[in-house]
């Protein structure tokens, strides 16, 4: 990797240099690549569930792009990340790939090196609970959870089902390694869902269910218990998969969830509207709450909206939308700054650290909470 000035100013901003050390094919659309720090110091532990940030070269515009990608390794082996990355397809780009995922694909070798930032997020698994886990993917969503899958295999003995729904056999990645580790202790079990099995899946027999991931395929796999769950997938299959779990009388705050690309609703209910955090935070990300008043007044200015901030609320985005309000966002993590808003007075503190600062006067929402009273320009 050269010095040049982006990659110098990406290192000033606290990206760090990864080699490529290994670049696995895991089925026909994803692909593993292990990576290890370049620089003495430049290894960071994560939790399961955390993503890295890549700075990569894009389309040749001016700071290339950042894209997320979870580690879908184990955190007690440290030293090593492995991402699992899908090509995604994009018909109206040249070379037919997404900016990002086709450039893991297409042109990162072994011993190349990346500018990595992270670990992030707050989609981890709560290693101090004592109930058993549900961990629910569907496609490359898998891969947070297959980090967590080994923390609990490693680390407890707690019951965990591990179902995986993805569209056949030919894409299913990671399965062999989620089969060993379900086979290495008891009270792990993983089911594997194919939406449209192929004439080798119908022979091998390896998926349990077959189509998508229905209310009476949950309730034959899942044996009646009070159970943390975990869910990552496409927007439809979350949706959906949500609403199931709801139904089977799952609690809001017992489900935990990601999203790979822009947040959405997950529930719709007129009656009690419940906008979910992105970043599967239903309970307050753990920050000092030092300083701040539980009833500090937040106005949204241009809204004509006052209200009191309470601590239920993971982020002033939240918030926001709990009072009705649709400000614009992507990530929830910090990192694309669409959610960036003029604070008209007031201070925040951050629970997550933005990649870019806000300038003077403008604020992340979706990573930041009221020190006391706020004005915002919304
Ligand atoms: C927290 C988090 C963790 C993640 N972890 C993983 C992971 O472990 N593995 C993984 O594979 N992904 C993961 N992702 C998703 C990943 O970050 C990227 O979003 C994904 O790889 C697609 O990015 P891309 O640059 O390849 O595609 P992009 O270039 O961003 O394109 C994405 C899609 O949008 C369409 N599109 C793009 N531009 C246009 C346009 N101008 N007009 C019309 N359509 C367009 C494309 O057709 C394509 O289908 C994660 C995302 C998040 C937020």
């Amino acid at each position: 990797m050269n010095d040049d000035p982006a990659t110098v100013g990406a290192i000033a901003a606290g990206f760090r240099r990864l080699k490529v050390v290994d670049r696995v094919a895991e089925s026909a659309t994803i692909t593993s690549f292990h990576l290890e720090p370049v620089d003495v110091g430049g290894w960071r532990d994560f939790e399961p569930g955390q993503f890295l940030v890549f700075r990569l070269p894009g389309d040749g515009t001016e700071g290339g792009v950042v894209r997320n990608y979870s580690v879908s390794s184990s955190p007690l082996r440290p030293g090593r990340y492995r991402i699992t990355v899908k090509r995604e397809p994009a018909p109206e780009r040249a070379g037919g790939a997404g900016l990002g995922s086709g450039h893991f694909h297409d042109r990162v070798a072994i011993g190349d090196e990346i500018l990595a930032e992270g670990p992030r997020g707050a989609f981890t698994l709560d290693r101090t609970s004592p109930r058993p886990v549900v961990l629910l993917a569907g496609g490359v969503g898998l891969t947070p959870l297959v980090s967590m899958l080994h923390a609990l295999a490693t680390e407890t003995d707690r019951t965990v089902h591990f179902i995986h729904a993805c569209d056949n056999g030919d894409l299913h990645a990671l399965g062999d390694e989620v089969e060993a580790v379900a086979r290495s202790r008891p009270g792990i079990h993983a089911h594997f869902c194919y939406r449209q099995p192929t004439e080798r899946d119908l022979a091998r027999k390896r998926h349990r269910g077959t189509g998508l991931v229905t209310r009476e395929l949950l309730q034959s796999l899942l044996p009646l218990d009070d159970y943390d769950v975990y869910l990552c997938g496409p927007t439809p299959f979350m949706k959906g998969v949500f609403g199931i779990l709801r139904g089977l009388g799952i609690a809001r705050e017992r489900i935990k969830y990601e999203f790979f690309g822009p947040a959405s609703l997950l529930e719709e209910d007129a009656a009690a509207p419940v906008i979910l955090p992105a970043a599967a935070v239903p309970e307050a990300p753990s920050v000092s709450t030092d300083g701040i008043t539980d009833a500090a007044a937040v106005e949204f200015r241009r809204s004509g909206i006052q209200a009191s901030w309470t601590d239920k609320a993971p982020s002033l985005l939240d918030f926001a939308e709990s009072q009705g309000l649709t400000p614009e966002f992507s990530c929830r993590a910090g990192i694309c700054s669409t959610c960036k808003t003029r604070l008209l007075s007031g201070e925040v503190e951050y629970f997550e650290e933005p990649l870019d600062p806000p300038a003077e006067g403008e604020v992340l929402i979706c990573c930041s909470r009221p020190k006391g009273p706020v004005v915002l320009d919304l």
